[in-house]
């Protein structure tokens, strides 16, 4: 197993997260596994079973495929091929022993043989079915097929010739492109609804471009979000969107204009909050000539804009009672007037509206009309916060660093490992407005051809979480227990007592005094350091007697 590709690992701990190469993995009993296999074949029978199992494996090769590249952008294309076998050890399917490798993505040739040892797979069909007939790799091959065929973008399929299953002494492998096989049609069949030669588009990111922009994330928090938006997209009806500062409910809203019926017309954003009390109503409804001083031009409000399209209202829970009042009676009776007009004018817009804030709450603390929110609230949807769908987060960098390196003509190479572990495990509280500003900082700081690294990135006083876990020598370290800096401080004879007061007097000092953020660079809590600190200060005292 090389480096490059144990380094792809990683271990939050806190999260419940396991990355490999920025996609999130899961560990599952090996044993669960054949269990799970022997039912599907009970429940559906050996073909169905065979073809489900195949695609499965399918679609996770055809995901390594896609890493193979950027892990090892300037190797040969025989050391790059070789990241799919490698990782199929690494996730712990199979030992893949090359016989013979031809690989050449220029012509497209392509002709490999190899011996597994150990399949996960084939030893537990041994266990719970015997020795059968037929092979017993089916996830591993399609592994393989899908690995192959995205990497050489043409359809490739392995079979195994030799099974554990079937009484060999090991299982051995061949690819070929699918039309060179006499036979093809046969095995083709079990890739049925992997699209053989093409990646599933079930892991693909959603989204599609919105003024230059996309809506993008994968996480189970976005995907209810984004079902929402698709069930209320075809209809005039109010949606309130909620969530907090920079979780992107702008980007939501436009996309919400763009999938309705209303696409063809205007979206008109208004940000309450940045607009001053005595302009508000000539700003929403429009103003005739004369109205008040400085009104010297007749001009229309937001509501007219709109008119025939979407209007946006951000920061709804920054109204004053009196806009309240008056937005109220625009949506109650579906039309208005200009400021100082008398021509009565028909709202023709779908309503959008958005707060940070908890509306509810407002409504009781009496600083919210109640019925303004329940006309507001016909359909919420609240986006949640990123440290809620860090699954989104390998989706998100990849897109903004593609977006940034583009606007800023920078040739950065994507991301530095522990730069990936600072962004996995830290806590966004702006949200993906931050990111977004972490990247953006990051790629104009990077130098060209080379990765964005940690220091590019977190240069803003941003205080990182407790770090992920990464592999180190072999085995799982939390990075920064470093095992060569743990040996320098036993051989310079320092005692635990003294490192420990030693590394919070440093943490204490980077925040500037604060106990919660020192605590939480130290990765422990904020009662822990101040016991740890008494404890310190009650062990000095005694050394001291
Ligand atoms: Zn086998």
């Amino acid at each position: 197993m090389s480096d490059d590709l144990f380094n792809q690992l990683h271990f939050d701990h806190a999260q419940g997260h396991i990355w490999l190469a920025g996609r999130r993995m899961m560990m599952i009993h090996a044993r669960a596994f054949g269990l799970l296999r022997h039912e599907v074949i009970e429940a559906v029978g050996l073909d169905k079973a065979r073809g489900v199992f195949t695609r499965q494996g399918y679609n996770s090769g055809a995901m390594d495929a896609e890493i193979a590249a950027k892990v090892r952008p300037d190797a040969t294309i025989e050391q790059m091929f070789a990241v799919g076998p490698e990782l199929h050890m690494l996730e712990g399917m199979v030992r893949t022993d090359p016989v013979s490798v031809k690989v050449d993505t220029a012509t497209g040739t392509f002709a490999a043989e190899y011996i597994w040892r150990g399949s996960t797979e084939c030893e537990a069909h041994l266990e719970l079915f015997g020795r059968g007939a037929y092979p017993a790799g089916w996830s591993q091959i399609g592994y393989a097929s899908g690995y192959a065929s995205v990497f050489l973008g043409r359809p490739i399929l392995f079979r195994e010739v030799e099974c554990v299953a079937m009484g060999h002494e090991c299982c051995r492998i061949v690819g070929r492109p699918a039309d060179e096989w006499q036979d093809g049609d046969g095995d083709v069949r079990y890739m049925r609804g992997s699209q053989l030669g093409e990646v599933s588009p079930a892991h693909l990111p959603r989204g599609k471009p919105i003024l230059g922009r996309q809506i993008v994330g994968a996480s189970a928090g976005f995907n209810v979000a984004f079902d929402l938006l698709g069930h209320v997209a075809d209809t005039d009806a109010v949606v309130l969107f909620s969530g907090e500062s920079g979780v992107g409910k702008e980007i939501f809203a436009r996309n919400l204009h763009a999938m309705g019926r209303r696409a063809a017309g205007p979206f008109i954003a208004v940000n309450c909050a940045a607009i001053p009390e005595n302009l508000l109503e000539a700003e929403l409804f429009g103003v005739e000539r004369g109205a008040f001083t400085g009104a010297n031009v007749s001009r229309p409000g937001r509501f007219e804009r709109a008119s025939g399209g979407t209007l946006f209202l951000d920061e709804i829970g920054t109204l004053s009672l009196a806009a309240q009042g008056k937005l109220l009676r625009a949506i109650q009776e579906g039309e208005f007037e200009r400021v100082g007009g008398t021509k009565l004018q028909e709202s023709d817009v779908r309503l959008v509206a958005a707060t940070n804030s908890d509306l509810r709450a407002a409504v009781e603390a009496g600083t919210f009309r109640a019925d303004l929110f329940y006309r507001l609230n016909v359909f919420p949807i609240r986006i949640p916060p990123l440290r809620e769908r860090r699954a989104d987060l390998p989706l998100l960098m990849e897109h903004f660093l593609a977006l940034y390196a583009e606007r800023h003509g920078r040739r950065v190479t994507g991301f530095e490992e522990s730069a990936i572990a600072a962004m996995l495990g830290y806590d966004w509280p702006g949200n993906i407005r931050e990111l977004e500003n972490v990247i953006e900082r990051g790629v104009i700081m990077a130098r060209d051809g080379e990765p964005l690294r940690q220091h590019h990135l977190f240069s803003g006083g941003e205080i990182l979480g407790p770090p992920v876990w990464r592999p180190q020598g072999g085995s799982l370290q939390p990075p920064g227990s470093d095992p060569g800096a743990a040996a320098a401080l036993v051989d310079a004879g320092l005692d635990l007592a003294t490192v420990e007061k030693q590394m919070i007097e440093r943490a204490l000092a980077n925040a500037s005094g604060n106990r919660t953020r020192a605590a939480r660079q130290l990765g422990i809590t904020r009662s822990q350091l101040i016991y740890r600190l008494s404890a310190g200060r009650a062990r000095d005292e005694r050394n001291s007697n």
